[in-house]
């Protein structure tokens, strides 16, 4: 095999019989397919686009919205080889133990699987986002040549680290499908099909196992692909689509006998402007408003919950950033006086910053994608989100700032002021992450979600889904690189069944 393939140039009706079928060509599908390079595995990779932008092709990707303001669904991803990382801001961080466990106070949380289980993948994971050392928790133990942290005290709240993605010689981050191409060319057990758009998945008979997958280009032709096993990675918006369009064998769809495809949509909001910082002192270190080159990474800090001030006050993660300088209107001013003089400290130099962030969102199977009556060019139905948030979300998140205010006080090394009360105050100053997640959960009990802890969808014998589509509860930090750690776990799965 190996090369790349122009589906458009494949014979009409053609059968292709590979080992595995990897439908989409984003991170989580391109991290399968080098995984398995050099395997007996024979593979095909799917992807509906070619190498760049193509208006036509994103346009399958149109859809509505009710509900909560969110973004247009054409907007919030990228339809071609290397998919979402094509536009991302290259944040990496990885999940935290508690974001697998199951929350008294967050319904619907919990993962049937352990972080300990991603762990050994992390750091290949890491190297395939170019994100350089692994310095997020040795970071904690900051060194003392560089500028110091804020200083919080003792608290819930610390100074932790984001890494950023850096592609190999280039100040952008790594564009999966730029970068990774003549790795995926040179592979000899993969063929790698553009323009190749996966419309179906025909189940055997009894709904079992997966027979066929039909493909179509927006030229007309059809083909159709028999693995032996298929992944789907499609992006958390797109697999939940084609396994719910699926519907002529099991009417409700692939995976949906307890109807759960689609449902429990996420995303991390991302309030601006929450919150007013005042350091007595001056300026933080150049670390928190910008990224900075420290110890071979690309990094920045920012202000976390540990985990055991988010178990031992049941509040939900969240990230707080440090933004651009701002100023104290009068009010302000004066309550810095008054908050100095009673502290018994110079704030005659002291800097004003906005304060940014992204907070966890509860699970909530209402928030959910179902397809409509209208078609898109290639016949197959659009979606419809219906958008929601719940007001407990902002309301965890200003608890954690609330900790900060404390925190900054005790230390004597500033102050806060909350500027998000209301809900209409936190919707307007609202924007989103671009993280779709959720829509086919993991789940022990094939009742409560879409896939196992394998991936593969519960009472399909052959069928896997890769990407951030199984996190069945979220955390707060961005999500690809743990969806990469996932997708190499289970190719190193598959390589045990099919190798
Ligand atoms: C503006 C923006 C900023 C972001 N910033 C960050 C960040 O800083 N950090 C972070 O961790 N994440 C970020 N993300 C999210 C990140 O891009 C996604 O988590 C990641 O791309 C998901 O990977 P995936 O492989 O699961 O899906 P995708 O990247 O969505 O890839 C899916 C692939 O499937 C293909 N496809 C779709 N339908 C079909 C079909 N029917 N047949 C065949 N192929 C199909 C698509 O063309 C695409 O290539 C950002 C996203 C955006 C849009």
């Amino acid at each position: 095999m190996s090369a790349f393939i122009d589906a458009r140039t494949v014979a009409e009706g053609a059968v292709l019989e590979p080992d595995l079928a990897i439908v989409g060509g984003g991170p989580a599908g391109i991290s399968m397919a080098l995984r398995l390079a050099h395997t007996p595995v024979r593979m095909v990779l799917l992807e509906s686009g070619g190498m760049s932008f193509d208006a036509k092709v994103q346009q399958l990707y149109d859809g509505a919205e009710t509900g909560a303001p969110y973004l247009p669904l054409d907007s919030s991803r990228v339809r071609y080889l290397g998919g979402g990382t094509n536009l991302w801001g290259g944040w990496c961080r990885p999940m935290d133990a508690i974001e697998f466990e199951q929350r008294d106070w967050m319904p619907h949380s919990g993962w049937p699987t352990e972080r300990r289980t991603l762990t050994p993948y992390y750091p290949a994971a890491q190297s395939l986002c170019e994100a350089g050392p692994w310095l997020y928790e040795q970071a904690e133990k900051w060194p003392a040549d560089q500028a110091p942290v804020i200083a919080l005290g003792e608290g819930g709240v610390a100074t932790r680290w984001f890494q950023f993605s850096q592609m190999r010689g280039s100040f952008l981050p790594t564009h999966f499908g730029e970068r990774y191409a003549d790795d995926l060319r040179h592979i000899p057990n993969l063929a790698t099909y553009l323009h190749a758009n996966v419309t179906r998945l025909a189940l055997a008979p009894g709904g079992g196992a997966l027979d066929r997958l039909d493909v179509a280009t927006l030229s007309g032709r059809h083909f159709t692909v028999k693995p032996k096993c298929a992944v789907l990675a499609l992006g958390a918006v797109e697999t939940a689509r084609l396994m719910l369009a699926s519907n002529d064998v099991m009417p409700a769809g692939v995976g949906n006998e307890s109807d759960n495809v689609g449902r429990y949509f996420a995303d991390h909001p991302i309030p601006r402007d929450i919150a007013t910082l005042v350091l007595f002192a001056g300026k933080p270190a150049s670390f928190y408003p910008q990224n900075q080159l420290i110890q071979g990474a690309v990094m920045r800090a920012g202000l976390f919950p540990s985990e055991h001030y988010r178990r031992s006050k049941q509040v939900m993660d969240c990230s707080i950033t440090v933004e651009d300088e701002t100023t104290l209107d009068d009010l302000g001013k004066a309550a810095l006086a008054e908050t100095a003089a009673a502290l018994g400290v110079d704030a005659g130099s002291a800097s004003i910053h906005s304060l940014g962030g992204g907070c966890e969102v509860t699970p909530d199977p209402e928030r959910r994608l179902v397809l409509t009556r209208e078609r898109d060019a290639l016949g197959m139905p659009k979606l419809k989100l219906q958008m929601r948030i719940a007001d407990a979300d902002f309301a965890h998140f200003r608890d954690t700032l609330k900790e900060l205010g404390r925190q900054l006080l005790a230390s004597r090394a500033g102050m806060l002021r909350l500027n998000r009360k209301e809900r209409g105050e936190w919707l307007a100053a609202l924007d989103w992450g671009n993280h779709h997640m959720g829509t086919t959960r993991m789940s022990a009990d094939p009742k409560t979600g879409v896939v196992d802890a394998d991936l593969k969808v519960h009472g399909v014998a052959n069928l896997y889904v890769a990407g951030s589509s199984v996190y069945p509860s979220y955390g707060a930090v961005n999500p690809t690189l743990s969806l990469v750690a996932l997708a190499l776990r289970l190719a190193d799965h598959l390589k045990g069944k099919l190798g």
